[in-house]
């Protein structure tokens, strides 16, 4: 899967830059495993068997999504980290490339890495171990065959799993890619999204009715996770040729950094944003938030300049700059606003509700247009 960085995580291990991270949810995953194997009498050492197993899934999982990272890599787009969730990895790739081959390349490499480590498994068991048979270690089997076995059949459901044609699941990217090929982007991911939609019924439906409730689980979260992809490319594809010029707002709140604290307290109380725009002689330098402000007001620092809070440090972004590029760098860099600053001077500011009241009032102006 290919998606947003997540609060709440841990990092474990880092390979080229890429860190691998596990959410806290996983906790909930490792507490089940063990609560459900202890529930069926089984002894300490056996519990343990089950979740070295999990482990086992998991770190085919991480080889998976390196398999995006190391491929989007190649192709010049860095990936900001690798978190584990219970239902499976997410690495957060700074873009998708809008190229369908390249798409098609970054999403088929993860499904790949299973394809490949289950042909080996399978091959050395086959080999040594005269033929592949589900051996369960669990229920007595040798170590060895028992474990090549178990990542037989682990990375050959991987592989089929991902390959689901349902977004945010790769098979639901590959359909787009394909699909991409002889269809503008929007209407392939429309079909990808209405595919991947029926999946999801069929899913949630055939849980219900034969009481799994993960597989139902699963449906409602394809579900939802199509739309929002949807969503996503129907937002870009309006934002193409738009600058960030046309859609920042041009009323923002500036003080320089020698204004006082208080001060800035005054202006809040007028009337002022929720973040504050620092600038010296016109160039941005820094923001500070509404919340930075109460905590200096609290400290006592009514009478000190703006400048020692200190502000967070902003970079502008030019006003010829592509709109949807822009607001990527704010996603990027985790700020509530980003300057536009233009010969030195800052002349607005972008948020990202700037973009949805401009979509909005430009689907309207077409709406009116005559003849439209
Ligand atoms: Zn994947």
């Amino acid at each position: 899967m290919a998606g947003p960085t997540l609060g709440g995580s841990l990092r474990i291990l880092g390979f080229k830059g890429i860190d691998v991270h596990v959410h806290w949810t996983f906790l909930l995953l490792v507490g089940y495993v063990a609560v459900t194997t202890a529930a069926t009498g089984a002894v300490l050492r056996e519990v343990l068997l089950q979740l070295a197993y999990v482990g086992l899934v998991f770190a085919c999982v991480v080889l998976h999504e390196y398999g995006h990272a190391l491929t989007a890599l190649r192709y010049g787009v860095r990936t900001r980290d690798i978190t584990l969730l219970p239902i499976g990895g997410v690495a957060s790739l700074e873009r998708m490339p809008e190229e369908p081959a390249q798409e098609f390349w970054i999403t088929m490499a993860g499904p790949l890495v299973n394809l490949v480590l289950a042909v080996l498994a399978g091959t050395v068991q086959w080999f040594f171990f005269g033929g592949l048979h589900v051996l369960d270690p669990r229920e007595g089997a040798a170590v060895l065959p028992g474990l090549l076995s178990f990542l037989f059949t682990a990375n050959l459901s991987l592989f089929l799993f991902n390959l689901l044609p349902a977004f945010p699941m790769d098979g639901g990217r590959i359909l787009r890619a394909l699909l991409s090929l002889r269809l503008p982007r929007v209407q392939a991911t429309r079909i990808a999204t209405g595919v991947g939609r029926a999946l999801a019924a069929v899913l949630g439906i055939g849980g219900l009715y034969f009481g799994e409730p993960m597989l139902a689980l699963i449906g409602v979260f394809i579900w939802f996770a199509a739309g929002a992809e949807a969503r996503a490319v129907i937002q870009q594809t309006a934002l193409r040729g738009i600058t960030a010029a046309q859609v920042m707002r041009t009323r923002f709140w500036a003080l320089p950094g020698e204004a006082t604290v208080g001060r800035a307290v005054d202006e809040l109380l007028a009337g002022g944003d929720q973040d504050l725009l620092v600038v010296e002689s016109g160039k941005p330098v820094g923001l500070v938030t509404r919340r930075q402000l109460m905590e200096a007001l609290r400290a006592r620092r009514e009478e000190r300049p703006l400048r020692e809070v200190p502000p967070t440090p902003v970079e502008g972004v030019p006003p010829g700059m592509g709109a949807q590029q822009a607001l990527q760098q704010l996603a990027l860099r985790g700020l509530p606003l980003l300057p536009v600053v233009d010969g030195g001077v800052v002349v607005g500011v972008l948020e990202p509700d700037n973009l949805a009241e401009f979509l909005q009032v430009q689907g309207m102006r077409a709406r009116q247009r005559p003849g439209a």
